[in-house]
C-alpha cells in the first residue's frame, strides 16, 4: 500500500493548486481523480477573477476574495514559471452594464458596496461606457466600471497547475477516484480508492460537486451541482477589451480572440446537456449587450457543473476527523478563490495556523445544523 504525507481527492483547479502548494513546502503528495484531471468545472468556467459582491448576502466572501486577488500575481508567476505554460491572464477591467431602468439610488448602493470592500468602481453614463467599449449597444443607460478586474483562460490555468504540480513531484493518478474515507476511531487514515487503499497523514477532499458522493464526506460537504451552459463566439467585427456583465449574463474576451458567453445557473442534477433554451438565453443576452455579435460564429458550446453548497459559500478547513480537510463548494467563485484556498490549506497542514479567518466556511457548520435539527 502506498503512503504519502498528503493525498488529494480531485484533480480540478482546487485540488491541483493545493497539491502544488503542499509539494512546494516539501511534502510528498498524490492526487487521485476518477477521470483525466481538470475536465470538470475548472475546464468549463469563464475564468473571471471578480471579487465584486453580487449582493450584500455574499459580503462574507469578500475578505478571502480580496486576499485571493492579492495572491493571484504570485500564484500565476509560480504556475507559469514551474510549468513553462502561459495562462492567458489579462487585467483590463470589467463593466457592469445597467440596461433597464436602474435608478440612481441603486447605482449608489452598488458603488457603496464596492467601495466598502476596497474595490475601485466608478459610475459611467451609456456614452461614457461606449467610449471604453464602442461595440456596446446604444440602448445602454449606465454602467459601473471596475478597472482592476482580471480574467484568465481557466483551461490553460488548470492544465498548467497540474503540470507545475507534477514537476514539483506530485504523483497524479487519473482513473482512480476515491470511493470512501478511510476512517478509524476519529482519524482519517487516507482514502479507499477504486481498487486499493492509500494512506496519508493528511487527506484533502477537493472533488468539486462530486465530493458528497465519496462515502463519509456528505455530512461535511453537502454539495450539489449547479449547471452552467456556455458558448465561445468569434467575431472579427467585435474587439472587446473588458469583461462585460449584465445580471447573470456575461461576455469574457480571451487573448486568442474568442469571446466566452455565459452562463445559465440550473439545478438539474449531474446533467451536462447543452439545451436550446440555454443557448437562446445566452445568445439573446449577448446580442442585447453587443448587437454586432449577431454575425459571430459559434465555435463551441458546453456545460459544466459548479460545486454549490446549501448557503452558497465555500466549504474550507479541518473537520472533527483528525487529518481530514475539505476544500470545495466554491460555486461561482472557484477560479477567483484558488490561490487563497491553496494557501490556507497549505498553512493549516504545515503550521496548523491560517492567515485569513476561514471559520465562516468551516465544514463543521453543516454538522451543527444537523444536530440542532435533531437529525
Ligand atoms: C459555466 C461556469 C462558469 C464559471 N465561471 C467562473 C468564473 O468566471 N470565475 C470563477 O471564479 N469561478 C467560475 N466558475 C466556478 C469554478 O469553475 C468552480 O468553482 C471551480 O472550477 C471548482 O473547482 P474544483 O477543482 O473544486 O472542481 P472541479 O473542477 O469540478 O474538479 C473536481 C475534480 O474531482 C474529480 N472527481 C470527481 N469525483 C471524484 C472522486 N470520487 N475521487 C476523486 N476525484 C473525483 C473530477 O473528475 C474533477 O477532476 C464557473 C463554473 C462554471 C461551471
Amino acid at each position: 500500500m502506498k503512503s504519502y504525507d498528503a493525498v488529494v481527492a480531485g484533480g480540478g483547479l482546487i485540488g491541483a493548486s493545493i497539491a502544488l502548494e503542499l509539494a512546494s513546502e516539501g511534502l510528498r503528495v498524490a492526487v487521485f481523480d476518477v477521470q483525466e484531471p481538470g475536465r470538470e468545472a475548472s475546464w468549463a468556467s469563464a475564468g473571471m477573477i471578480s471579487p465584486a459582491p453580487e449582493n450584500s448576502a455574499m459580503a462574507s466572501l469578500l475578505p478571502i476574495s480580496m486576499a485571493s486577488v492579492r495572491l493571484y500575481p504570485a500564484f500565476i508567476q509560480r504556475v507559469e514559471e514551474t510549468s513553462g505554460k502561459s495562462v492567458g491572464y489579462r487585467k483590463d477591467g470589467a463593466l457592469d452594464l445597467l440596461l433597464d431602468g436602474t435608478g440612481q439610488s441603486e447605482i449608489d448602493e452598488i458603488l457603496a458596496l464596492h467601495r466598502g470592500a476596497g474595490l475601485r468602481a466608478e459610475a459611467l453614463s451609456g456614452p461614457e461606457a461606449r467610449e471604453l467599449e464602442p461595440a456596446l449597444t446604444a440602448e445602454l443607460r449606465a454602467a459601473i466600471h471596475r478597472p482592476d478586474e482580471a480574467s484568465l483562460d481557466n483551461r490553460l490555468l488548470t492544465h498548467a497547475t497540474l503540470e507545475a504540480a507534477r514537476r514539483k513531484g506530485v504523483e497524479i493518478f487519473p482513473g482512480n477516484g476515491a470511493k470512501a474515507l478511510w476512517a478509524a476511531t476519529g482519524t482519517c487514515k487516507g482514502l479507499h480508492l477504486q481498487n486499493s487503499r492509500v494512506e496519508a497523514k493528511w487527506t484533502v477532499i477537493a472533488a468539486g460537486c462530486f465530493s458528497a458522493r465519496i462515502e463519509g464526506v456528505a455530512g461535511y460537504a453537502p454539495v450539489t451541482p449547479a449547471k452552467g451552459q456556455m458558448m465561445a463566439l468569434r467575431c472579427e467585427a467585435v474587439n472587446l477589451k473588458k469583461d462585460l456583465w449584465s445580471g447573470h449574463m456575461y461576455l469574457v474576451p480571451r487573448n486568442d480572440g474568442r469571446i466566452i458567453a455565459g452562463a445559465t445557473v440550473e439545478y438539474e442534477g449531474f446533467d451536462r446537456n447543452v439545451t436550446v433554451a440555454g443557448m437562446k438565453k445566452i445568445l439573446t443576452g449577448a446580442i442585447s449587450l453587443v448587437p454586432a455579435l449577431e454575425s459571430a460564429r459559434i465555435e463551441e458550446t458546453w456545460a459544466g457543473l459548479r460545486p454549490d453548497s446549501p448557503d452558497h459559500l465555500p466549504i474550507l478547513g479541518p473537520t472533527n476527523m483528525e487529518g481530514l480537510l475539505i476544500a470545495t463548494g466554491h460555486f461561482r467563485s472557484g477560479i477567483l478563490l484558488t490561490p487563497v484556498t491553496a494557501r490556507l490549506v497549505g498553512e493549516w497542514i504545515t503550521t496548523q495556523k491560517v492567515s485569513e479567518d476561514w471559520a465562516p466556511f468551516s465544514p463543521m457548520r453543516f454538522q451543527t445544523a444537523r444536530h440542532s435539527r435533531g437529525a
